[in-house]
């Protein structure tokens, strides 16, 4: 892990919730109603402390074997871990002993290993379901017609919570055209949400279009490059 300046994060951090605050504001919705994932992935465990000597308490990882090796040296911190990345069946243990969210969900047979392997010891493992808003095929998730039938899948499994809706949307430029998948997420779950399962939450936003998903209702969103600065290396998986 590259060890970069820490300085600036407590700024950075400070920027985006206020960011946050102001879309909320200019949306009508109470200030609390957007919750913030650190996305601290390619980022080391230095940097997280930092955010978390800031106030962070949340925080989203893509790499199971990264994440694993970052939680050993912070185990002492209270920290809520998001798995945001993409599910591979042979890695759904680690996920589901080490993590307390798994957004990106949209695969029922890792929803039924997620379940499974869930420690007893845990609290059931809240997960989003990813739905693909943008029809790209490299952005994961499942088609907006399928979602139905995963979500009756796996609101019968026990050992898993599910809280509401994920998209990563392809990046557009402008707000308008970046607010048409967020969009079509939160009509989505409010076709879809119920007494029992009111799917409040709607996981959507990334450093770039964060006043776009707060607009159309986010609930979580993702940020890391805005908090973080760039990763000291790069993306390739989609996500
Ligand atoms: C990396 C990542 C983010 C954060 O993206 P930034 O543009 O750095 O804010 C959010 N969500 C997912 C699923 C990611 O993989």
């Amino acid at each position: 892990m590259i060890t970069q300046s820490t300085a600036s994060i407590p700024v950075q951090l400070a920027a985006v919730r206020a960011r946050i605050l102001a879309a909320a504001r200019d949306a009508g919705r109470p200030p609390d109603s957007v919750g913030l994932i650190a996305v601290s992935k390619h980022q080391g465990a230095e940097a997280v402390r930092a955010a978390w000597d800031a106030g962070q308490r949340a925080f989203g990882e893509s790499y199971v074997q990264e994440a694993l090796d970052k939680q050993a040296p912070l185990a002492e911190l209270a920290i809520e871990w998001h798995f945001i990345g993409r599910i591979q069946a042979n890695k759904t243990r680690p996920i589901a002993a080490h993590f307390d969210w798994v957004h990106g969900l949209a695969d029922l047979g890792h929803a039924r290993r997620l379940n499974d392997q869930r420690p007893a010891a845990l609290a059931p493992l809240k997960v989003c379901l990813q739905v693909n808003t943008s029809g790209e095929s490299s952005k994961g998730g499942v088609a907006p017609a399928a979602v139905a039938d995963l979500l009756a899948a796996c609101v019968a499994l026990p050992r898993l919570q599910v809280m509401g809706l994920m998209t990563l949307p392809a990046p557009a430029a402008d707000v308008r055209r970046q607010r048409e998948p967020l969009r079509a997420l939160r009509l989505l779950r409010d076709r879809l949400a119920t007494p029992e399962h009111p799917l409040d939450c709607l996981s959507m936003g990334m450093s770039d279009d964060l006043e776009a998903a707060v607009l159309e209702g986010a609930t979580l969103v993702r940020i890391g490059t805005a908090i973080f600065g760039a990763r000291p290396y790069n993306d390739n998986a989609a996500h």
